[in-house]
């Protein structure tokens, strides 16, 4: 069978060869499925909604995690929301000076499904002793986080065109965000992933508003996700730290981030 996923609603899809279904079921929040696909190998769908694949997670991870981590100094903590396959805890396990990390999901099956059809995902992560997982909305759990992080990593579904009620609504909104500055530190920086930001350019743009109403310094950077329609948007905001342009590894390998993929990464793309 063939699985089509949008990229923006009505207006774009994606169609890939399925070569087995893994696994679909329904929990309090939404559908989850996993396949096996020929092309891009195994998929997650969210309500019918791509969110990552087995062929370029690593690509959409490391540039969401590491493009900020690279650039804060000694980090010691750092909270997750959402990210619940694991792929942005398997990144930031990764960074030794890490000691602390908190992470929000609000749906279980996502975790647990992930963690037993996806294991590369989290490889292992959710058992890091630093990895503290909290079952929980995102939305009530910053108001309450009691400490600040370095680094706040926001991995939750998008809030789709066309689509009233999703479930990560409240996470894009003001109020959200000054709960999570009130929660970072002040060399920390705040990264959400949002969208594709070539086919779906209006939710970079409306992220980029509402972070500039609560924050000081706010950017935006890109990576190349083949599933995702080619391109993911990457909005970042802190209280006066900066990413740095210049890509600075360290003893870290990276499959998809180096010297050209970085500096691609703050290029803006223009077509029309
Ligand atoms: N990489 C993905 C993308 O590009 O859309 C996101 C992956 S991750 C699986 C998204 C997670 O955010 C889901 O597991 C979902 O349950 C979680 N999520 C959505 N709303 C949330 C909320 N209010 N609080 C905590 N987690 C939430």
């Amino acid at each position: 069978m063939n699985l089509t996923f949008p990229i923006r609603s009505d207006k774009l899809s994606m169609s890939a060869l399925v070569t087995e279904q893994i696994c679909h079921e329904k929990t309090a929040f939404q559908t989850i499925d996993i396949y096996e696909t020929e092309v891009f190998g195994r998929a997650l769908l969210l309500d019918g909604h791509i969110q990552l694949t087995t062929f370029d997670e690593k690509a959409y991870h490391e540039s969401l995690v590491h493009i900020p981590l690279m650039s804060i100094n000694e980090p010691k903590s750092a909270l997750v929301i959402g990210g619940g396959d694991g792929g942005v805890l398997r990144e930031l396990c990764r960074n030794k000076s890490l000691e602390h990390i908190d992470m929000v999901e609000i749906d279980e099956g996502v975790v647990r499904l992930c963690r037993e059809h996806l294991p590369s995902l989290s490889d292992g992560t959710f058992d890091d002793p630093r990895v503290h997982l909290h079952i929980a909305d995102a939305f009530e759990f910053v108001k309450t986080a009691g400490r600040q992080y370095d680094l706040i990593v926001a991995d939750s579904t998008d809030v789709y065109e066309d689509e009233e009620g999703a479930l990560s609504e409240q996470l894009f909104t003001d109020t959200f965000y000054l709960d999570c500055k009130a929660a970072l530190s002040d060399k920390g920086i705040l990264v959400t992933q949002a969208d594709n930001l070539v086919f779906c350019p209006y939710s970079l743009v409306s992220i980029m508003e509402m972070f500039a109403r609560v924050f000081p310094k706010v950017s935006w950077y890109q990576a190349l996700i083949p599933s995702f329609g080619g391109y993911s948007g990457y909005c970042w905001a802190s209280k006066g730290a900066e990413i740095s342009h210049e890509f600075n590894p360290g003893d870290l390998e990276l499959r998809y981030l180096n010297n050209a993929t970085y500096q691609l990464a703050f290029q803006p793309l223009t077509y029309a």
